[in-house]
Formats: structure tokens, C-alpha cells, sequence
């Protein structure tokens, strides 16, 4: 027997990531248990990341799932360790292909189930849910949830147990020793497993480039109470529309200063209501209608709302334009900002602080009070993690490229014997074995393109990219048969006006210079004219816009 076919029969518990390791959103791994050629399949979340603009017109960005869907004979199914956009934003649209049972906590099975009514969905996704600390199995995968604190109710990591090696993964977590909404993290279970042995830790990065321990939202809860009971005016608190552990303690803060809350935002009201599903918030009371905004006293009122992240439409956005239909804030209002800014968004974030600034209202952010804490481990909590689990290898995952090598320097220096740095689309052996990288899968990203996905390399976004940045000539030829220009029309979009006449004459001179033989081609002639207008443009312009040539012959 070669090696290679050796090296396919030998049964392995592998590692393939479609998205999370080697940026911060679009999570999804995939862990293969048997031999290559006959691999069981189980992937583990499946989010999205957002668009920005080097992508002009995609909001989504999709992980491709080609890899899996081709395999899925042999694919177990889907399982989500927690409800963000980011672990379960790309279900709706991918599961089509995928066609798998979904497997979640109560809490995230609710939300999910919006997204799949909004896509005429929720009947046939079969969703199963289990609650954070349980136990079940897809195929020959022993699964279990491990409850976790995170920034969001039920978040777990999930130990996954195979016959030939098993592995944590942690999804994403922090230690927080006196959380204010859900469960404790599982630290007697996470220690159980440490002491059987735990062969591979595949383990949020997010924050590792941070020292130190995060903040406990008990801290935030505090200050929170402080600054409300203080505020003199209205209290507006815009935060993570899923966050409600962080809903809660703003809505305890305001009880606690005799004000009213009111709730703007789609988002944040489907959250509350899924959390009310599941038994959370039972103590925050009734929520006022937005219309009772403007009849309440100024102290006592609260809003909490969307927008954290400066989206345009989003309620704090159009209150800071002073467009909201039905709220206002003045003068001796104050807005907290509950929520860190998520790297990209500052521009829009701070043009919301501006417009907020220009109506006189004040401001807190994370930058002035303790008025939030990340979900995500620092190096204290991942110290903290690695001597609870153990593990022979870890892999770090949750993190832009420089997250990943940090982490992976940071375990190998508290005495991690092995560390292994993965790209996606890489297929990683975790057990037996050192850990080391055996194989690559075709993959790549996927746009959601207004209501279609296409590809994103060579999509249409990046046509677009060309268009913003120098426009776009369109010049007709009509030739007659005996190979003379009869008419030019040129039009041009995104170009400044006063040189479409030049561009004209110049097409016409293109033309006329060339050969009678040449102008019976077209593909020539397009190519010809289409040249000259580009080069004419950058001598002109110093840009280059896209050309289209047509010949029209009569
Ligand atoms: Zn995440
Ligand atoms: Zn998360």
C-alpha cells in the first residue's frame, strides 16, 4: 500500500473551516470524523459577515458550503452554538443547498425561526432543540452543549466526542462570574473534561490581543444604574438589538429611577419577545408603546433601541436627524452608547455622535464609563480556560489573521505543547497525531446580491467597484456597408460632463484611422475605439473608466 493510500484509510478526526479563521464573523467549521474517503461530516455554525465598501451593494457575505453539499451523503447535520448573525445569519440562505436538521438551544431556535418565516422556510427546516448542557448525537458524533457566558442567552461551546479523537469547541464565551441573565459557565463540567483529557481546543480569539480579565456585566449593570439615576433629562440606550442580558440590566436601571421604558427597533422587539418565549425578562415588566414617548415627563422615560452601530436607518440614526416619526430628544437628553464599536463601523457611529452633538443632547460611550463589556475571552479567561481543559492542541479560531497568530503564540507560552494556525478552507488533522494540515478544500465566499447569491470573486461587486471609482463610457458606431461611419453616439456616467464632446470626435478619429480592411471586424473595432477612449481619459482625467463598444452595420 503507498503512503497516500495509507494516509486515506487511516481514520482521523479532522478540522475544515468555511469561515471564522482569518476574519471576525461568517463562523463555520466543519469537523470530519473516519478516513478520507469515507468521511462523516458535521458542521458547526453558519453566520455571515457584513459587507463594507469594498463590495458596493452586498450587506452579506456568505461562507460557499460547496464542499459540504457535494459531500452530503455523508453530512450529519448543522449545530449552533448561540444566536448571532455571525453563527446563524447564513442559515436561512444556505440551508436550501444543504438540506440538514438544525440543531440549537430554545433561545436561538427562536430567532432562527423569524429568519425562516421571513424566507418561507419554517416548515420544512427541521429544527431540534436542546438545552444548554445537554447531550445527543448526529451520526457517530457524540455531542454536547457546554453552557458558556456570552453576549447573548444560551450561548454553548460543544464538546464533540468521536471514536477517534475528541475536540472542544468553544464557540464564543468569556468568564464572567456574576452574570445578570441566564447561566454560570459550566466550569465544573469544563474541569470533568479537562481531567478525562480534551485532544483539541478550537477557541475564540476575538480578544486575545487584550490583557487582563473582562469586566463582569454585573460592573455594567452598576454603572448603568448609576448614570440613569443621575440623568436629569431623557435616557436613551441604544445597544445590541440581541443583546439581553444588557436589555435587562437597562431595564432594571430605569425601574430602579421610576422611569418608563420604551422599546424602538424591530430587531430589539423580536429579541424581547423570543427571550420572553423562553422565560427571560420575566421581571422587566410592561414596555410602553413609542406613541407614549412624548407624553411622559422627561425623567421619566427610557428608550432603549437600535443603532449601536450607527446604522442609517436604525432609531437612534433617525432620531440624531431629528427624523423620527415618534421621538425627539433635546437639549439635557442623554444618549449612552451601549456597545463597543465594531471595527468598520466608526465612521457611521460617529457621524450619529455628531448629529446627536449638534442638538446639544450628551453622550456616553464605552470610551468615557464602564457601559459595556465584550463577550469574548481576554488573556486572563483564556489562561483561565486552558487550565480547566488541557488540551494537547489548540487551535485558534474566532479572529482576523492576527488574532489567530496571537493566540496561538499566547497558548504556546502558557505551555500548550501544540498549536496549530488554520486558514479557511484548510482541512486540519486534530487526532491521532500531531496536528498538521493534510488537505485543502475548494472554497470560497458567497455575496447576497439584493435577493440573489452570486459569487463574490469575480461578481458583480467588483464591477461595480470599477464603476464608482471612474464610471462608464457607452459609444454606438453605426458603419455602413462600404465600411464609412455613418454616426457616433456617446454617453457617459460618473465622468466630469465637459468631456463627452471630446470623447466623441476622438471615437470618430479611432475609427476613421483605421484601415478599411480592419473595420469589417468588429471585435477590431472595439477594441480600437474602446483603447483610444481609455487612453484618452487617463491623459485628460488620470482615470480610466469602463468602455462598451458597439458596431451597429447598415
Ligand atoms: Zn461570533
Ligand atoms: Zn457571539
Amino acid at each position: 500500500m503507498n503512503a497516500k493510500k495509507r494516509l486515506d484509510q487511516s481514520p482521523d478526526l479532522v478540522l475544515l473551516p468555511l469561515g471564522g479563521t482569518g476574519e471576525i464573523g461568517m463562523n463555520c467549521y466543519c469537523y470530519g470524523v473516519g478516513p478520507a474517503s469515507a468521511r462523516e461530516w458535521l458542521m458547526v455554525d453558519l453566520g455571515v459577515k457584513f459587507g463594507d465598501e469594498r463590495d458596493p451593494g452586498v450587506d452579506v457575505i456568505l461562507p460557499d458550503v460547496g464542499f459540504i453539499t457535494k459531500n452530503r451523503k455523508k453530512f450529519q447535520g448543522l449545530v449552533v452554538t448561540h444566536a448571532h448573525e455571525d453563527h446563524i445569519g447564513a442559515i436561512a440562505h444556505l440551508w436550501p443547498q444543504l438540506q440538514c436538521e438544525v440543531h440549537c438551544t430554545p433561545f436561538a431556535a427562536e430567532l432562527l425561526k423569524l429568519k425562516l418565516i421571513e424566507h418561507g422556510l419554517d416548515e420544512e427546516v427541521p429544527v431540534i432543540t436542546h438545552k444548554p448542557g445537554a447531550k445527543f448525537h448526529l451520526g457517530s458524533f457524540k455531542l454536547e452543549f457546554i453552557p458558556v457566558t456570552h453576549s447573548i442567552p444560551e450561548s454553548c461551546a460543544l464538546f464533540i466526542d468521536t471514536a477517534h479523537g475528541n475536540v472542544l469547541h468553544s464557540g464564543d464565551w468569556k468568564i464572567d462570574l456574576s452574570p445578570q441573565l441566564g447561566h454560570h459557565i459550566a466550569e465544573k463540567r469544563l474541569r470533568e473534561l479537562g481531567e478525562k483529557g480534551v485532544d483539541a481546543l478550537v477557541c475564540d480569539s476575538t480578544n486575545v490581543l487584550r490583557e487582563g480579565l473582562s469586566p463582569s456585566e454585573k460592573d455594567v449593570a452598576a454603572t448603568l444604574h448609576h448614570i440613569i439615576a443621575h440623568a436629569p433629562g431623557r435616557v436613551a440606550v441604544t445597544t445590541f438589538a440581541s443583546h439581553v442580558e444588557r436589555i435587562s440590566c437597562a431595564v432594571r436601571a430605569a425601574r430602579a429611577a421610576g422611569r418608563e421604558v420604551v422599546i424602538a427597533g424591530r430587531a430589539m422587539r423580536n429579541t424581547i419577545e423570543a427571550a420572553r418565549k423562553c422565560g427571560y425578562l420575566k421581571d422587566a415588566g410592561a414596555f410602553l408603546d413609542i406613541e407614549e414617548f412624548g407624553y411622559l415627563p422627561n425623567d421619566r422615560i427610557m428608550l432603549l433601541c437600535t443603532g449601536s452601530q450607527g446604522e442609517p436607518r436604525a432609531a437612534i440614526a433617525r432620531i440624531a436627524e431629528d427624523s423620527h416619526p415618534q421621538i425627539a430628544l433635546e437639549k439635557g437628553d442623554l444618549v449612552i452608547f451601549s456597545a463597543r464599536t465594531i471595527p468598520g463601523n466608526e465612521k457611521e457611529v460617529g457621524a450619529v455622535i455628531n448629529n446627536l452633538s449638534k442638538l446639544d443632547i450628551d453622550v456616553i460611550t464605552p470610551d468615557e464609563a464602564l457601559v459595556h463589556s465584550s463577550g469574548h475571552p481576554r488573556q486572563g479567561e483564556l489562561r483561565q480556560m486552558y487550565e480547566w481543559v488541557k488540551p494537547k492542541v489548540l487551535v485558534p479560531m474566532h479572529g482576523e489573521p492576527r488574532h489567530l497568530r496571537a493566540h496561538a503564540k499566547f497558548a504556546a507560552a502558557q505551555g500548550i505543547a501544540e498549536t496549530l494556525i488554520l486558514e479557511d478552507f484548510k482541512i486540519a488533522r486534530l487526532t491521532p497525531g500531531a496536528a498538521e494540515i493534510i488537505d485543502e478544500a475548494p472554497g470560497g465566499r458567497l455575496h447576497l446580491d439584493g435577493k440573489l447569491i452570486v459569487p463574490a470573486e469575480d461578481g458583480p461587486a467588483r464591477q461595480r467597484r470599477k464603476l464608482s471609482f471612474a464610471g462608464i463610457v457607452h459609444v454606438s458606431l453605426q458603419v455602413s456597408e462600404k465600411l464609412d461611419l455613418r454616426d457616433v453616439v456617446l454617453k457617459a456616467d460618473g465622468l466630469p460632463a465637459h468631456m463627452e464632446p471630446d470623447l466623441e470626435e476622438l471615437a470618430e478619429d479611432a475609427f476613421t484611422a483605421m484601415p478599411r480592411a480592419r473595420r469589417k471586424d468588429d471585435a477590431t473595432v472595439e477594441e480600437a475605439v474602446r483603447t483610444a477612449i481609455r487612453r484618452a481619459c487617463d491623459d485628460i482625467w488620470g482615470k480610466k473608466p469602463v468602455c462598451k463598444v458597439t458596431v451597429l452595420r447598415s
